[in-house]
Protein backbone atom coordinates (compact mmCIF):
# COMPACT_ATOMS: atom_id res chain seq x y z
CA UNK A 1 0.00 0.00 0.00
CA UNK A 2 1.55 3.48 -1.02
CA UNK A 3 1.43 5.71 1.84
CA UNK A 4 0.05 9.19 2.19
CA UNK A 5 2.63 11.98 2.71
CA UNK A 6 1.04 14.33 5.18
CA UNK A 7 3.08 17.38 5.99
CA UNK A 8 2.16 19.50 8.87
CA UNK A 9 2.69 23.03 9.20
CA UNK A 10 2.89 25.04 13.02
CA UNK A 11 4.97 21.49 13.77
CA UNK A 12 5.88 22.96 17.19
CA UNK A 13 2.86 23.86 18.59
CA UNK A 14 0.42 21.45 20.96
CA UNK A 15 -1.44 20.29 17.97
CA UNK A 16 1.59 20.01 15.64
CA UNK A 17 3.44 17.76 17.61
CA UNK A 18 0.37 15.41 18.56
CA UNK A 19 -0.76 15.09 14.83
CA UNK A 20 3.54 13.98 13.96
CA UNK A 21 3.05 11.80 16.26
CA UNK A 22 -0.65 10.21 15.28
CA UNK A 23 1.54 10.10 11.62
CA UNK A 24 4.60 8.08 12.72
CA UNK A 25 1.84 5.70 14.64
CA UNK A 26 0.15 5.08 11.47
CA UNK A 27 0.62 2.44 8.87
CA UNK A 28 -1.40 4.16 6.11
CA UNK A 29 0.82 7.46 6.43
CA UNK A 30 4.53 8.95 6.21
CA UNK A 31 5.62 12.59 7.72
CA UNK A 32 6.40 14.20 5.04
CA UNK A 33 8.19 17.18 6.85
CA UNK A 34 6.80 20.18 9.24
CA UNK A 35 7.28 23.68 8.56
CA UNK A 36 7.18 26.60 11.52
CA UNK A 37 6.52 30.54 11.71
CA UNK A 38 9.86 31.88 10.24
CA UNK A 39 10.94 34.04 13.59
CA UNK A 40 10.11 30.22 15.50
CA UNK A 41 13.51 29.21 17.32
CA UNK A 42 12.43 25.54 16.06
CA UNK A 43 13.43 26.22 12.61
CA UNK A 44 16.40 24.42 11.70
CA UNK A 45 16.13 22.08 14.79
CA UNK A 46 15.54 18.32 14.44
CA UNK A 47 11.82 17.45 13.68
CA UNK A 48 12.06 14.10 15.57
CA UNK A 49 12.96 15.92 19.04
CA UNK A 50 9.42 17.69 18.23
CA UNK A 51 7.75 14.52 18.73
CA UNK A 52 6.73 12.32 21.82
CA UNK A 53 7.93 8.56 21.73
CA UNK A 54 9.78 9.11 18.30
CA UNK A 55 12.16 6.19 18.03
CA UNK A 56 15.70 6.19 16.56
CA UNK A 57 14.08 4.88 13.59
CA UNK A 58 11.89 7.66 13.06
CA UNK A 59 14.72 10.20 12.77
CA UNK A 60 14.58 10.77 9.25
CA UNK A 61 17.18 13.79 9.67
CA UNK A 62 14.36 15.76 8.44
CA UNK A 63 14.32 19.65 10.44
CA UNK A 64 11.80 21.86 10.81
CA UNK A 65 11.54 24.29 7.97
CA UNK A 66 10.88 28.37 7.52
CA UNK A 67 9.07 28.36 4.00
CA UNK A 68 6.33 25.95 3.74
CA UNK A 69 6.61 26.32 0.12
CA UNK A 70 8.75 23.03 -0.04
CA UNK A 71 6.80 21.56 2.38
CA UNK A 72 3.21 21.85 0.07
CA UNK A 73 5.07 20.82 -2.77
CA UNK A 74 6.54 17.39 -0.76
CA UNK A 75 3.34 16.36 0.42
CA UNK A 76 -0.16 14.98 -0.50
CA UNK A 77 -1.89 17.10 1.92
CA UNK A 78 -0.98 19.38 4.55
CA UNK A 79 -2.48 19.89 8.16
CA UNK A 80 -2.87 23.53 9.42
CA UNK A 81 -3.62 24.00 13.27
CA UNK A 82 -1.90 27.37 13.38
CA UNK A 83 -3.79 31.15 13.44
CA UNK A 84 -5.77 32.58 10.87
CA UNK A 85 -3.28 34.35 8.97
CA UNK A 86 -1.25 31.55 8.46
CA UNK A 87 -3.87 29.41 7.31
CA UNK A 88 -5.20 31.89 4.96
CA UNK A 89 -1.41 32.04 3.72
CA UNK A 90 -1.19 28.35 3.52
CA UNK A 91 -4.77 27.70 1.65
CA UNK A 92 -3.43 29.73 -0.67
CA UNK A 93 0.27 27.70 -1.34
CA UNK A 94 -2.75 24.59 -1.42
CA UNK A 95 -3.84 26.08 -4.36
CA UNK A 96 -0.73 26.48 -6.03
CA UNK A 97 0.99 23.25 -5.47
CA UNK A 98 -2.47 21.10 -5.93
CA UNK A 99 -2.06 19.63 -2.06
CA UNK A 100 -5.06 18.88 -0.42
CA UNK A 101 -5.59 20.41 3.14
CA UNK A 102 -6.56 19.90 6.54
CA UNK A 103 -7.71 22.76 8.71
CA UNK A 104 -8.20 23.10 12.23
CA UNK A 105 -7.34 26.14 13.25
CA UNK A 106 -9.99 28.51 14.27
CA UNK A 107 -11.07 31.97 14.99
CA UNK A 108 -11.01 32.97 11.16
CA UNK A 109 -12.81 36.27 10.66
CA UNK A 110 -15.48 36.25 7.82
CA UNK A 111 -12.76 37.65 5.30
CA UNK A 112 -10.39 35.11 6.15
CA UNK A 113 -12.97 32.05 5.66
CA UNK A 114 -14.04 33.81 2.79
CA UNK A 115 -10.75 32.97 1.34
CA UNK A 116 -10.63 29.46 2.34
CA UNK A 117 -13.75 28.46 0.71
CA UNK A 118 -12.09 30.41 -2.23
CA UNK A 119 -9.46 27.96 -2.07
CA UNK A 120 -11.72 24.65 -1.79
CA UNK A 121 -12.97 25.61 -5.45
CA UNK A 122 -9.54 24.69 -6.67
CA UNK A 123 -8.13 22.10 -4.16
CA UNK A 124 -9.56 19.44 -1.77
CA UNK A 125 -10.23 21.16 2.43
CA UNK A 126 -11.31 19.27 4.88
CA UNK A 127 -12.24 22.29 8.15
CA UNK A 128 -13.43 21.39 11.01
CA UNK A 129 -13.36 23.30 14.03
CA UNK A 130 -13.50 19.70 16.23
CA UNK A 131 -12.11 17.34 14.64
CA UNK A 132 -12.96 14.78 17.08
CA UNK A 133 -15.79 12.17 16.51
CA UNK A 134 -17.97 13.05 19.69
CA UNK A 135 -18.21 16.49 18.97
CA UNK A 136 -19.59 15.97 15.12
CA UNK A 137 -21.84 13.30 16.29
CA UNK A 138 -22.95 15.72 19.44
CA UNK A 139 -23.88 18.55 16.49
CA UNK A 140 -26.25 16.09 14.55
CA UNK A 141 -28.01 15.85 18.13
CA UNK A 142 -28.18 19.03 19.37
CA UNK A 143 -29.75 20.00 15.32
CA UNK A 144 -32.08 17.28 15.86
CA UNK A 145 -32.96 18.18 19.53
CA UNK A 146 -33.44 22.00 18.47
CA UNK A 147 -35.74 20.94 15.63
CA UNK A 148 -38.45 18.57 17.80
CA UNK A 149 -38.39 20.80 20.58
CA UNK A 150 -38.90 24.08 19.00
CA UNK A 151 -38.76 27.65 20.50
CA UNK A 152 -40.22 27.37 23.62
CA UNK A 153 -36.83 25.78 24.82
CA UNK A 154 -33.94 28.29 25.30
CA UNK A 155 -30.94 27.16 23.93
CA UNK A 156 -27.34 28.24 25.72
CA UNK A 157 -23.95 26.84 24.62
CA UNK A 158 -21.52 27.03 27.43
CA UNK A 159 -17.90 26.02 26.88
CA UNK A 160 -14.44 25.89 28.74
CA UNK A 161 -10.78 25.51 27.45
CA UNK A 162 -7.02 25.88 28.89
CA UNK A 163 -5.68 29.38 29.42
CA UNK A 164 -3.82 29.60 25.94
CA UNK A 165 -6.69 29.58 23.84
CA UNK A 166 -7.35 32.74 22.59
CA UNK A 167 -10.59 32.69 20.54
CA UNK A 168 -13.75 32.96 22.31
CA UNK A 169 -16.72 31.82 21.90
CA UNK A 170 -14.43 28.39 20.71
CA UNK A 171 -15.28 27.65 17.21
CA UNK A 172 -16.52 24.42 18.19
CA UNK A 173 -19.05 26.34 20.43
CA UNK A 174 -19.93 28.35 17.32
CA UNK A 175 -20.60 24.99 15.36
CA UNK A 176 -22.39 23.68 17.77
CA UNK A 177 -24.30 27.12 18.07
CA UNK A 178 -24.95 26.92 14.34
CA UNK A 179 -26.02 23.43 14.68
CA UNK A 180 -28.71 24.52 17.42
CA UNK A 181 -29.72 27.30 14.68
CA UNK A 182 -29.62 24.76 11.34
CA UNK A 183 -32.48 22.80 13.49
CA UNK A 184 -34.75 25.64 13.63
CA UNK A 185 -34.04 26.84 10.17
CA UNK A 186 -32.54 30.41 11.01
CA UNK A 187 -28.62 31.88 10.77
CA UNK A 188 -26.81 31.70 13.54
CA UNK A 189 -25.75 35.49 13.05
CA UNK A 190 -29.26 36.68 13.45
CA UNK A 191 -29.65 35.02 17.01
CA UNK A 192 -26.37 34.66 18.40
CA UNK A 193 -25.79 36.50 21.73
CA UNK A 194 -22.05 36.19 22.83
CA UNK A 195 -21.64 38.16 25.27
CA UNK A 196 -24.13 39.66 27.78
CA UNK A 197 -23.17 42.13 30.50
CA UNK A 198 -25.01 44.77 32.58
CA UNK A 199 -28.61 44.86 32.23
CA UNK A 200 -29.04 43.23 29.38
CA UNK A 201 -33.16 43.43 29.83
CA UNK A 202 -34.97 40.00 29.72
CA UNK A 203 -33.57 37.06 27.19
CA UNK A 204 -35.17 37.44 23.48
CA UNK A 205 -37.41 34.48 22.85
CA UNK A 206 -35.46 32.50 20.07
CA UNK A 207 -31.70 33.70 20.89
CA UNK A 208 -29.32 31.44 20.87
CA UNK A 209 -26.97 32.67 24.48
CA UNK A 210 -22.64 31.72 24.97
CA UNK A 211 -20.52 31.40 27.97
CA UNK A 212 -16.93 31.34 28.11
CA UNK A 213 -14.71 30.33 30.35
CA UNK A 214 -10.78 29.70 30.59
CA UNK A 215 -8.33 28.10 33.11
CA UNK A 216 -5.90 25.50 33.52
CA UNK A 217 -5.14 22.90 31.10
CA UNK A 218 -8.80 22.05 29.90
CA UNK A 219 -8.93 20.67 26.49
CA UNK A 220 -12.33 21.54 25.88
CA UNK A 221 -15.73 20.46 27.36
CA UNK A 222 -18.91 22.08 25.54
CA UNK A 223 -22.76 21.95 26.89
CA UNK A 224 -25.67 22.99 24.80
CA UNK A 225 -28.40 23.63 27.20
CA UNK A 226 -31.96 23.35 25.82
CA UNK A 227 -33.89 24.68 29.11
CA UNK A 228 -37.98 25.41 28.99
CA UNK A 229 -40.04 26.26 32.00
CA UNK A 230 -40.54 23.39 34.16
CA UNK A 231 -37.25 20.94 32.35
CA UNK A 232 -33.93 21.25 30.88
CA UNK A 233 -31.78 19.25 29.05
CA UNK A 234 -28.01 19.03 29.04
CA UNK A 235 -25.97 17.55 26.21
CA UNK A 236 -22.02 17.62 26.67
CA UNK A 237 -19.25 16.65 25.58
CA UNK A 238 -15.53 16.17 27.42
CA UNK A 239 -12.33 16.12 25.99
CA UNK A 240 -9.91 14.75 28.39
CA UNK A 241 -7.02 14.20 25.58
CA UNK A 242 -6.51 16.52 22.97
CA UNK A 243 -4.90 13.34 20.62
CA UNK A 244 -8.64 12.89 19.58
CA UNK A 245 -8.35 15.85 17.97
CA UNK A 246 -5.17 14.78 16.04
CA UNK A 247 -6.78 11.22 15.58
CA UNK A 248 -9.38 13.40 13.57
CA UNK A 249 -7.03 15.29 11.33
CA UNK A 250 -4.88 12.18 9.98
CA UNK A 251 -7.96 10.95 9.53
CA UNK A 252 -9.60 13.49 7.69
CA UNK A 253 -6.01 13.45 5.50
CA UNK A 254 -5.81 10.03 5.02
CA UNK A 255 -9.86 10.46 3.59
CA UNK A 256 -9.39 13.76 1.29
CA UNK A 257 -5.95 12.98 -0.26
CA UNK A 258 -6.94 12.55 -4.37
CA UNK A 259 -10.45 14.12 -3.50
CA UNK A 260 -11.54 16.69 -6.34
CA UNK A 261 -11.76 19.98 -5.34
CA UNK A 262 -14.40 21.13 -2.30
CA UNK A 263 -14.90 21.98 1.08
CA UNK A 264 -15.50 18.55 3.15
CA UNK A 265 -16.10 18.86 7.16
CA UNK A 266 -15.62 16.08 9.65
CA UNK A 267 -19.36 14.53 8.79
CA UNK A 268 -18.07 14.19 5.27
CA UNK A 269 -15.18 12.28 6.45
CA UNK A 270 -16.79 9.92 9.28
CA UNK A 271 -19.59 9.50 7.25
CA UNK A 272 -22.34 10.90 9.56
CA UNK A 273 -24.34 12.24 6.55
P1 LIG B 1 -0.28 26.53 19.50
O1 LIG B 1 -0.11 27.99 19.74
O2 LIG B 1 0.27 25.56 20.49
O3 LIG B 1 0.31 26.14 18.05
C1 LIG B 1 0.24 26.96 16.91
C2 LIG B 1 1.57 26.83 16.19
O4 LIG B 1 1.46 27.48 14.93
C3 LIG B 1 2.72 27.51 16.96
O5 LIG B 1 3.81 26.60 17.10
C4 LIG B 1 3.08 28.69 16.07
O6 LIG B 1 4.46 29.04 16.12
C5 LIG B 1 2.70 28.13 14.69
N1 LIG B 1 2.58 29.17 13.66
C6 LIG B 1 2.11 30.43 13.78
N2 LIG B 1 2.22 31.08 12.60
C7 LIG B 1 2.79 30.21 11.72
C8 LIG B 1 3.18 30.29 10.36
N3 LIG B 1 3.01 31.41 9.65
N4 LIG B 1 3.72 29.19 9.79
C9 LIG B 1 3.91 28.05 10.48
N5 LIG B 1 3.57 27.91 11.80
C10 LIG B 1 3.02 28.98 12.39
O7 LIG B 1 -1.86 26.30 19.33
P2 LIG B 1 -2.69 24.94 19.34
O8 LIG B 1 -3.28 24.69 20.69
O9 LIG B 1 -1.92 23.86 18.67
O10 LIG B 1 -3.94 25.37 18.41
C11 LIG B 1 -3.76 25.84 17.09
C12 LIG B 1 -5.12 26.13 16.46
O11 LIG B 1 -5.87 24.92 16.35
C13 LIG B 1 -6.00 27.10 17.27
O12 LIG B 1 -6.72 27.90 16.38
C14 LIG B 1 -6.94 26.16 18.02
O13 LIG B 1 -8.16 26.77 18.39
C15 LIG B 1 -7.14 25.10 16.97
N6 LIG B 1 -7.59 23.79 17.47
C16 LIG B 1 -8.49 23.13 16.69
C17 LIG B 1 -8.91 21.85 17.04
C18 LIG B 1 -9.81 21.11 16.09
O14 LIG B 1 -10.19 19.96 16.39
N7 LIG B 1 -10.14 21.69 14.94
C19 LIG B 1 -8.42 21.25 18.22
C20 LIG B 1 -7.49 21.96 19.00
C21 LIG B 1 -7.07 23.22 18.60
Amino acid sequence: MTETAIGVVGCAGRMGRLNMTTILASDAARLAGGSEHPDSSWVGKNLASLIEGASREDDSGLTVGGDPRALFAASDVVVDFTTPDASVTHAGLAVESGTALVLGTTGLSVEQQAAVEAAARQVAVVQAANMSLGINLLTILVEQASRSLGPDFDIEVLEMHHRHKVDAPSGTALALGAAAAAGRGVSLDEVAQKVRDGHTGERRRGDIGFATLRGGDVAGEHTVLLAAPGERIELTHKATDRAIFSKGAIRAALWVAGRPPGLYSMRDVLGLG
